[in-house]
């Protein structure tokens, strides 16, 4: 998905996925269903915790 603004601006959309125990972070492209708070996966980081999407956002393209 590509979102465009003023000036043709291309910006990428990032997921940021964390988990709810240890909180652990990682970022990714934002896949086609989405959303904030929806649950992804277990950690395989603690292999505990749920890891859930924290975050959407926008990078412009230079
Ligand atoms: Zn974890």
């Amino acid at each position: 998905m590509i979102f465009l603004r003023k000036k043709q601006e291309i910006i990428n959309p990032y997921t940021v996925e964390q988990c709810t125990s240890c909180n652990t972070s990682k970022k990714r492209k934002f896949a086609d269903g989405d959303y904030v708070f929806k649950m992804v996966a277990k950690c395989t980081s603690c292999n505990n915790g749920q890891v859930i999407i924290s975050k959407i956002y926008g990078e412009v393209v230079k």
